[in-house]
């Protein structure tokens, strides 16, 4: 289950090949989504219920297949408009970094490279306020609506501030870290690859859940050293 951002600024939610749009908040607490197709000629009524990033129940059954080429290249077409207008990266760099979540059948679905680059422009000229990026950490001061997950749960769950020398920002769910709790395993690794060049790894903690690996907390670090693993007041 994914969130993206949609066109007109609202969520939808990609699972399983299927697009849902929010339909209303439900008494039960539960977020109500229909499948996008529900207006289209199609008329598909497929519902779903969803509370935060994890919990959802189906209601209805589809009246067409999954199609997830499509919804490969609408979650590829989200992360480069939001990296277009929230980076001064050149357009090569955007695409460079969410092109390497497309999928055979995402890339078929995808306009050309050419038309991407000129909507990465595009994008740009018509989203002028974008933040700049932070060229050091003590720069780095995260908005309090991006600390969340387009879920709505908080996701920025700690920062250590922008004075400290070590500075740790850690970022998981209440969600995940019940998993984390619950699980027999754990997994914990650090990598370098996908790091923001200001910080020097992302560590990640996997757990085991129903058969899969899956990652539950990521922290951005300054180092590695031995006393960046204690936290304060943890
Ligand atoms: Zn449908």
């Amino acid at each position: 289950m994914e969130w993206i951002q949609s066109e007109r600024g609202g969520r939808k939610l990609l699972l399983g090949g299927y697009m849902y749009v929010k339909q209303k908040d439900l008494a039960d607490g539960y977020e109500g989504f229909e499948c996008e197709l529900r207006r289209n000629t199609r008329q598909c009524r497929a519902k779903i219920k969803v509370m935060g990033d994890n919990q959802f129940r189906d209601r209805t059954e589809h009246n067409h297949p999954p199609n997830h080429g499509r919804s490969n290249a609408t979650k590829v077409k989200a992360a480069t408009k939001r990296r277009a207008t929230e980076s001064n990266e050149r357009p090569q760099q955007v695409l460079m970094a969410t092109l390497c979540e497309v999928t055979e059948e995402g890339r078929a679905a995808l306009p050309s490279l050419n038309n991407m680059r000129r909507n990465i422009r595009r994008q740009r000229q018509e989203n002028p306020n974008a933040l700049p990026i932070p060229m050091t950490v003590e720069d780095l001061e995260i908005p309090v609506d991006q600390r969340l997950t387009l879920g709505g749960e908080l996701f920025l769950y700690h920062d250590s501030g922008r004075n400290d020398p070590r500075r740790i920002l850690v970022f998981t769910t209440e969600r995940n870290l019940q998993l984390l709790s619950t699980s027999e395993s754990w997994f914990a690794d650090g990598t370098f690859k996908v790091v923001p060049t200001i910080f020097f790894q992302l560590w990640t903690i996997h757990a085991t859940y129903e058969g899969h690996v899956v990652p539950l907390v990521y922290c951005l670090m300054l180092n590695k050293d031995q006393a960046s693993y204690y936290m304060q007041g943890y």
